[in-house]
């Protein structure tokens, strides 16, 4: 891929990375490592192509996401959440957070690791630990990632 030319200083950029940077929405922080920019020598950085962002999130979303545990909502104006395993309501409090790790390969780029962090609920019937929902993690995944942008100096394309 060709690097495009800095758009703060017109200058030519190179792909580096980002060591880490981290943002958060609610209850989910969002953490990149390594993440895929593109700097010039004065040290803008800017996204290594124009879709990154939005590549990005619908990668998380439809795809990495979508693999994690998590329950079922239910009731409408009272939410309340199930096992995804036996169906038994989860605990109302969470257990504890914990961050899962995934390797994200978009198109050409090499790939990096996105740590998602979230509160886990216990089903107190099989003991699985899951999220509360799919829906909810989904729902906070486009303002924490904008966060960790920001974080990384990155400004909104
Ligand atoms: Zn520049
Ligand atoms: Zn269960």
């Amino acid at each position: 891929m060709r690097p495009r030319r800095c758009i703060q200083c017109r200058s030519e950029t190179e792909i580096t990375a980002v060591d880490a940077a981290a943002g958060e929405a609610k209850t989910l922080t969002i953490a990149v490592k390594e993440m895929p920019v593109a700097a010039c020598a004065r040290g803008h950085r800017q996204f290594v192509h124009p879709e990154f962002p939005l590549r990005l999130v619908e990668h998380l979303i439809d795809e990495d996401e979508a693999r994690l545990p998590a329950g079922e909502e239910k009731g409408l104006l009272v939410k309340h959440y199930h096992c995804a395993g036996c169906g038994a309501e989860l605990a109302p409090q969470p257990d504890h957070r914990h961050t899962f790790t995934v390797d994200v390969a978009l198109a050409d780029l090499s790939p990096f690791r996105v740590e998602l962090t979230m509160p886990v609920y216990r089903c107190p019937s099989c003991d699985k630990e899951q999220l509360h929902s799919l829906k909810e993690i989904r729902k906070y995944t486009p303002e924490a990632l904008a966060q960790a942008f920001k974080a990384a100096g990155i400004p909104a394309a």
